[in-house]
């Protein structure tokens, strides 16, 4: 629809990626895999597989039988989870910039730590909610963003 390609990276800049097509609203799951792996909850957006460009040193650690998580083996950060579907999960935090998303709904809601509240008023979900993670993308408030 015309947005600039979003681009993102790991902490230390070598791996840094590229998004040529529309994001998906940012979800945020409270799981156990994903408190461990983030140290606190995470936050993704999501696009097609073939709209992200990867480029540096990316590793994969297997976090389960249908899912794998990639992280910079340098500075450690977290920044997708590819699992069963179509799209790749980017951790919204390592986006460029602003993003011009926003948090959409909470999944696996019933495996939050107990030491913070969701007080948004984004939809949530005990488990997995496939109404959530394969919302259509939305290019709304993306246009302009530099
Ligand atoms: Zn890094
Ligand atoms: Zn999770």
């Amino acid at each position: 629809m015309g947005a600039a390609p979003v681009t993102g990276s790991c902490l230390c800049g070598a791996v840094r990626y590229r998004v040529s097509g529309p994001l998906r609203p940012v979800i945020a799951c409270h799981c156990r895999q994903c408190r461990k792996t983030s140290g606190h909850h995470v936050a993704a957006t999501s696009a097609a597989r073939e709209d992200i460009d990867i480029k540096g040193d990316l590793r994969w650690y297997r976090s389960s039988p249908t899912a794998r998580r990639g992280f910079c083996p340098t500075c450690g950060s977290n920044l997708f989870w590819d699992g069963p579907g179509e799209n790749l999960s980017i951790f919204a935090g390592t986006l460029d910039g602003p993003s011009g998303l926003a948090i959409a709904g909470h999944i696996y809601c019933a495996d939050k730590g107990d030491y913070y509240e969701i007080c948004d008023g984004a939809p949530r979900a005990p488990g997995a909610d496939p109404a959530l993670t394969t919302m259509a993308p939305t290019d709304a408030g993306r246009e302009g963003k530099g």
